[in-house]
């Protein structure tokens, strides 16, 4: 006998129970299968900034939508995000610069509140930053950081009052079908069946594909972070940033600074290697770029430092919608982006499954056929992970 739900879903990521949460909320019966727990891959190493500068609309429009579920999330969702308002910067070379503008221009049509600042108001702002090698930047006063691991939780919790199920150290290990269509899935602790299965797997998620017979193009990419304790003269805190300048992106966690970079992070590992450490290297280069662009930090101690893998597809953007044998979703390849998404991508999915098309965002181009199809989402920066 196996047990039944109107919709499974692979992965306790934040992508996975926030499909929950919006399903349940409609009254779905619906299962969140996870092999270890919530929040246990991608979702528990994220940095968290929380931004809507990007070089795509969709992606705006995602994280503007996501954005807004952030800032009231005890009346939405309930719980804890930990949203933390810190002002955000976009910094660009100058050769970005007809870019970054015509971006913040999209940005304002939307609604989100960004401006386009000089090289002297980011010095007003942020006096401790290092600026005579760029001459604007984007500025969003309302953008900042939320904690991955209680968004999840706080997501999972809301789904579950909603009637959803969670079943942890659960791994899927096939995908069943009749017919043409999918009926359910294997797992370590017995058979599932349903009519519909999404594929929320994080970087694990080309393993559930092949299950269900499906060759997409998705890899896994490897991202380390560190934290450093500030020195005082930085003073008790200071904008997020993402710089393309020094291909590297910061923020504040009460006296700790967070710090990524854009470049060396490998694709192609597999995702259940060691990523408690950062890889060797990765330490020495992220402090030389972080004290470029903020010389004082040369006062700083490290405090630690790891890894985490997602999954990632050629244009870097997500896999959402239906692929394969009929009822098999995908909500997958987020590729380093994923989490300030997620609210808006559970919503639009929810409503992709329900009634047939999103409506809060128009997630069409983001739809897993574009690559068979030639139709790669890419934006004017171009300014990929690498
Ligand atoms: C170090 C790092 C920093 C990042 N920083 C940011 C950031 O600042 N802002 C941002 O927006 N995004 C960021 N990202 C990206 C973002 O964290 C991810 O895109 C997002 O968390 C993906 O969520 P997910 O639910 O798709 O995947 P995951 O969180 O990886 O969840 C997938 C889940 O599926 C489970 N699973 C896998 N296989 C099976 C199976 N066979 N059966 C059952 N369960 C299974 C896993 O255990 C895992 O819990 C970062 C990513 C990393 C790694």
């Amino acid at each position: 006998m196996s047990d039944t739900a109107d919709i499974i879903i692979i992965g306790g990521g934040v992508q996975g129970v926030s499909l929950a949460f919006h399903l349940a909320r409609r009254g779905v019966n619906v299962v969140v299968l996870e092999k270890q727990h919530v929040a246990a891959g991608a979702t528990g190493r994220s940095s968290g900034l929380v931004r809507m500068h990007y070089d795509t609309e969709v992606d705006s429009r995602l994280a503007w939508e996501s954005f807004q579920v952030f800032c009231n999330w005890k009346e939405l969702v309930g719980g804890e995000c930990g949203f933390t308002r810190t002002g955000f910067f976009q910094i660009v070379s100058i050769k970005q610069e007809e870019a970054l503008k015509a971006n913040v221009a999209m940005h304002q049509q939307i609604g989100i509140p960004a401006l386009v600042v000089s090289a002297e108001d980011v010095k007003r702002l942020a006096p401790a930053f290092m600026t005579d090698d760029f001459r604007v930047a984007a500025y969003e006063p309302e953008s900042g950081y939320a904690m991955p691991s209680d968004t999840a939780t706080a997501l999972m919790a809301a789904a579950r009052h909603y009637g959803a199920r969670l079943v942890q150290d659960c791994a899927v290990t096939g995908v069943t079908e009749a017919g043409g269509r999918v009926s359910g899935v294997h797992t370590s602790r017995g058979d599932y069946s349903s009519p519909v299965v999404v594929n929320a797997a994080g970087a694990w998620a080309a393993s559930i594909n092949r299950m269900a017979g499906l060759d997409l193009p998705l890899t896994t990419w490897r991202h380390d972070t560190m934290y450093v304790k500030r020195p005082a003269e930085i003073g008790l805190s200071h904008p997020t940033v993402i710089d393309f300048q020094h291909e590297l992106y910061f923020r504040p966690e009460g006296s700790l600074t967070l710090v990524g970079l854009e470049d060396g992070n490998p694709l192609g590992e597999s995702p259940d290697n060691d990523a408690d450490q950062a890889r060797a290297g990765f330490v020495e280069r992220a402090i030389e770029r972080l004290c470029r662009r903020v010389p004082a930090m040369e006062g700083g101690s490290l405090h630690s430092a790891h890894g985490g893998y997602d999954g990632i597809t050629p244009d870097q953007h997500p896999l959402l919608g239906a692929a394969g044998p009929q009822g098999f979703y995908l909500d997958c390849g987020h590729s380093g982006t994923g989490f300030k998404t997620a609210p808006a991508v559970g919503l639009c999915l929810a409503e992709l499954i329900l009634d047939g098309a999103a409506k809060t965002v128009d997630i069409s181009t983001l739809a897993p056929g574009r690559f068979g199809e030639g139709k790669l989402v890419g934006g004017s920066y171009q300014n990929l992970w690498k």
